[in-house]
C-alpha cells in the first residue's frame, strides 16, 4: 500500500488544525505512522485517497452498523436536505423518530435529541444533578463519557478518594464532584458510596464497556448496582452512546434485562450525522426545561438532516427482527478465526466479545478492567495494527479499542480478515 496523498494531506492538515485532526484518536498517536484519508466508503469497505481499500472494523467508531453509504439514509438525508437544512422550529420528524426510540428501548417515556454523546451524557448528569439535588457521581475508571468536564477525571489508585484531572483546564472544584470506582468491583462502589452518604446524584457506566476494548459486566455487577442505587436515592445512568440500538433493539437494558433511571445515546442512534439523546421515565424527564427548571437547549438540536439520518436507521433496525442475531453470529465467528490463527501463531492474546462488540488484547490474563486492559502489551499492538492495514484491515489506532461488526461484512469479508490476521501474526 502506498500513503503518499494522505501523509501530504495530513501535512497540509497540520498547518491549520490541532495535530491535523478534528479529534485526537483519529492522528494514529498511539500506533505512529500517519492518519488515512479517507474519500469515500461503502458496505464494510472504506477508501483512501490514495486509492487503497480497506474492510473497516471501526466504522465511524460505532454508527456504521449497516455498513456504510447505507441506501434508505442516503436517500433520507438527500431528501430532506432539499426541504431546508435547518429551522429552529419543531418539526414532525422529530416527535416520528422520539415515538420510535421510546417505542424500542425499555424504560423509558420521553427523550431529548442533542448533537452528540458528550452532550447527552452531560445533560444526563445535570438532570440527575436535578432530580436528586445532589452534586456528586461515580464513574468508573476507563469508561468514556464523552469530553465534558467532569468526565474527564484520571483513574488512580485511591479510587476512593477525589480524582484529579487528567486533562489542564478541569478545575479541581469539578474534579472533586467526580468520584472513581473500578469496572466489576461492586464492593469498591459500595465503599464510595459509603464515604459520601447522601452526597452522590449518579452513578454513570457503559453497561457493556467499549472504551478500554470490549469488557463485558459480570455476573451480578449491573444487578449489585441498581440495588445500590435504589437502596441510596441514587440515579442509575446507563451510557449507552456505544451500545445503544446495538446489543439489542433495546440497547444494553434489554440484552441485560437490567433498568437505568436515566439512559444517554449516539452513534447508531444519528445514522452517522451528529445525533445524540438522552431518556428517561416522566418523572425525571418533566424536570427538563422548558417543562421544569433543568435547563438544557440546543440551536442545531434535533436538525431535520440528522433526525431523518436517525429515523431511517431506527425503522431499518427496528424492522429486522434477525439483525442482531446476526450480528452476534458474525462476530463470534470472526472470534473463533482469530482465536485459532493466534493460537497457532502461539501469541499471547485474549479475545472479549458482547454482541457485535469485540477486542483483541495482547494478554493472556482475563481482561476485566481499566488495570487488565492496560496489561496488553501495545508494541504487539502496534505491529498487528500495521501489519493489518497493510493487508488491506482498518482496525482502530488503538489497543483501547472495541472493534465493531456490521452488518455489511461478509462471510468472506471475515474470512479475509483472519487470513490477514494469520499472516501478520507470523510477524508478531
Ligand atoms: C463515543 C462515546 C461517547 C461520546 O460521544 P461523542 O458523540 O463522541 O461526543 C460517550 N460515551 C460513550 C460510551 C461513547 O462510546
Amino acid at each position: 500500500m502506498t500513503y503518499q496523498r494522505s501523509s501530504q494531506l495530513f501535512a497540509e492538515a497540520e498547518a491549520v488544525i490541532p495535530g491535523g485532526v478534528n479529534s485526537p484518536v483519529r492522528a494514529f498517536k498511539a500506533v505512529g505512522g500517519t492518519p488515512i484519508f479517507v474519500k469515500s466508503a461503502k458496505g464494510a469497505y472504506l477508501y483512501d485517497e490514495d486509492g487503497n481499500r480497506y474492510i473497516d472494523y471501526i466504522n465511524s467508531w460505532g454508527p456504521m452498523i449497516l455498513g456504510h453509504a447505507y441506501e434508505p439514509v442516503v436517500t433520507a438525508v438527500t431528501e430532506r436536505a432539499k426541504l431546508g437544512t435547518s429551522f429552529g422550529t419543531p418539526t414532525a420528524l422529530e416527535t416520528q423518530i422520539a415515538a420510535l426510540a421510546v417505542s424500542m428501548v425499555p424504560n423509558i417515556d420521553k427523550i431529548r435529541f442533542v448533537n452528540s454523546g458528550t452532550e447527552a451524557c452531560m445533560s444526563a448528569i445535570r438532570l440527575a444533578r436535578g432530580y436528586t439535588k445532589r452534586d456528586k457521581i461515580i464513574k468508573f475508571s476507563g469508561c468514556y463519557h464523552g469530553h465534558s468536564d467532569s468526565f474527564l477525571i484520571q483513574a488512580g489508585s485511591g479510587a476512593v478518594t477525589f480524582g484529579s484531572p487528567n486533562s489542564p483546564g478541569v478545575t479541581q472544584g469539578t474534579a472533586k464532584d467526580t468520584l472513581l470506582a473500578s469496572y466489576n468491583n461492586l464492593e469498591n462502589v459500595k465503599t464510595v458510596i459509603e464515604a459520601n452518604p447522601n452526597e452522590i446524584a449518579a452513578i454513570i457506566i457503559e453497561p457493556v464497556a467499549g472504551n478500554m476494548g470490549c469488557i463485558p459486566p459480570q455476573k451480578d455487577f449491573l444487578e449489585g448496582l441498581r440495588t445500590l442505587c435504589t437502596a441510596n436515592g441514587i440515579l442509575l445512568i446507563f451510557d449507552e452512546v456505544m451500545t445503544g440500538f446495538r446489543l439489542a433493539k433495546g440497547g444494553a437494558q434489554e440484552l441485560l434485562k437490567i433498568d437505568a433511571d436515566i439512559v444517554c445515546f449516539g452513534k447508531v442512534i444519528g445514522g452517522g450525522l451528529p445525533v445524540g439523546a438522552f431518556a428517561a421515565r416522566n418523572e425525571i424527564m418533566n424536570l427538563l426545561a422548558p417543562l421544569g427548571p433543568v435547563y438544557q437547549a440546543g440551536t442545531l438540536s434535533g436538525n431535520p438532516l440528522a433526525m431523518a439520518a436517525g429515523l431511517a436507521m431506527l425503522e431499518a433496525l427496528n424492522n429486522d427482527t434477525a439483525i442482531f442475531d446476526r450480528l452476534a453470529e458474525k462476530t463470534a465467528y470472526l472470534a473463533k478465526g482469530i482465536n485459532t490463527v493466534l493460537k497457532a501463531a502461539k501469541i499471547e492474546f485474549t479475545i472479549n466479545s458482547v454482541g457485535s462488540m469485540i477486542s483483541v488484547h495482547f494478554d493472556s490474563n482475563p481482561v476485566t478492567d481499566f488495570k487488565s486492559a492496560a496489561n496488553g502489551d501495545n508494541e504487539t499492538f502496534k505491529k498487528f495494527f500495521h501489519g493489518l492495514l497493510e493487508e488491506g484491515v482498518y482496525i482502530a489506532p488503538s489497543a483501547y479499542e472495541t472493534w465493531f461488526i456490521t452488518d455489511a461484512l461478509t462471510y468472506e469479508d471475515l474470512d479475509f480478515t483472519i487470513a490477514a490476521i494469520e499472516k501478520v501474526a507470523q510477524g508478531l
